[in-house]
C-alpha cells in the first residue's frame, strides 16, 4: 500500500537514514549529488531531463512537459504567502528542486536506484546541506502532493527546526486548497466525529513522537486537527502558535508545544472538542 506523501530529511532529527543514501546517491546522479552535498552552483542542466525550467524559488526537473500544469506551480508559488500570512513567519527564499515522474513507476524505479532504503511514499521532501528536493509523480493528488511537500520545504528552509508533529500538521493543512482548507480537509469528518464522541488527541504524545516512522494515519489525522484548532478556534488558541514559530525562528528555544497551549490555552481538551463538534 502507498503511504501518505510525507518528509524524509532533516538535520537534526529524522535525516540520519537519508543523509547516507543521499551520498549514496552522489556517484549515479549529478543534479542529486550536488543537492546532496550542498553544492549547488555545479548544478548544470542534466540531459536525462527533458524538461527544466525555473519559475521564482522553483527549480524543475521533469521526465514528462509538465509545463501545461502550471497551475500548479503557481498554487506552489502562493503557498509562500499563505504560510506567511497564516502563520506570523518569513520564509526563507531558497531554492526548491521540484523532481517530476510522469508514472509512479518511473518515480519508484528513480527513488530506488538513488535513494536505496527510502521508505516508499506517493512523494517525498529530502533536504541535506543544499536546497531541498521535492520528488512526486503525476496523478490526481499531484496537486494535494507538491502543496504538502512544499510546505515541508519551505518551513524547513525558514526554521532551525520543527516539532514532528507540528511539521506534518501543517503540511497536512497546507496541502488542501487554500479555499478548502477551514471547512474541506479530508480529515474533518472523521475528527468531527470523534470529537462527538469525546476524544481528544494526546498532544503529549503527539510531542514525543521523534520518529517518522511512528507517524501512522491516526497521527496524520490528530496533528491536522491541532493545528486546525490553533488556527481557527480562536485569536487566543492562534496566538499560541505564532508565538511558538516566532520564537523557533528567533532561534530561541520555545519547549514543548504541548505545554505551551496548555498553558495558553486555558480548558484547551474542551475546547477542541467544542470546536470540532460546532459546524463551520
Ligand atoms: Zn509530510
Amino acid at each position: 500500500m502507498v503511504r501518505k506523501a510525507c518528509c524524509v530529511n532533516r538535520m537534526n532529527r529524522r535525516g540520519f537514514l537519508l543523509r547516507s543514501s543521499a551520498l549514496a546517491l552522489a556517484a549515479s546522479c549529478p543534479l542529486a549529488s550536488s543537492l546532496a552535498t550542498g553544492a549547488e552552483s555545479s548544478v548544470r542542466p542534466a540531459p536525462k531531463w527533458p524538461y527544466e525550467w525555473q519559475v521564482g524559488d522553483f527549480s524543475i526537473h521533469s521526465d514528462f512537459d509538465f509545463r501545461e500544469r502550471v497551475d500548479l506551480i503557481d498554487d506552489l508559488q502562493r503557498l509562500r504567502g499563505d504560510l506567511e500570512s497564516s502563520l506570523g513567519i518569513t520564509i526563507a527564499r531558497e531554492r526548491i528542486h521540484l523532481i517530476l515522474f510522469a508514472t509512479s513507476s518511473r518515480y519508484r524505479s528513480y527513488l530506488r536506484k538513488h535513494f536505496p532504503g527510502i521508505p516508499d511514499r506517493r512523494a517525498l521532501f529530502i533536504k541535506r546541506r543544499g536546497p531541498g528536493m521535492v520528488f512526486a509523480y503525476d496523478s490526481h493528488e499531484m496537486a494535494v502532493d507538491l502543496r504538502h511537500e512544499t510546505t515541508h520545504a519551505m518551513l524547513n528552509a525558514s526554521l532551525p527546526y520543527v516539532p514532528l508533529w507540528l511539521d506534518e500538521g501543517l503540511a497536512e493543512y497546507f496541502e488542501v486548497s487554500s479555499a478548502d482548507r477551514p471547512g474541506k480537509s479530508p480529515h474533518l469528518k472523521i475528527v468531527r466525529l470523534r470529537a462527538l464522541i469525546g476524544q481528544v488527541p494526546d498532544l503529549v504524545a503527539l510531542d514525543d513522537l521523534s520518529d517518522l516512522s511512528a507517524m501512522g494515519a491516526g497521527e496524520y489525522r490528530d496533528a491536522w486537527s491541532w493545528v486546525h484548532f490553533l488556527l481557527h478556534e480562536s485569536e487566543e488558541s492562534r496566538q499560541v502558535l505564532l508565538r511558538f514559530l516566532a520564537e523557533l525562528q528567533a532561534q530561541s528555544p520555545p519547549g514543548p508545544l504541548s505545554r505551551r497551549i496548555a498553558a495558553g490555552v486555558p480548558d484547551y481538551q474542551q475546547r477542541y472538542l467544542k470546536h470540532f463538534r460546532a459546524a463551520f
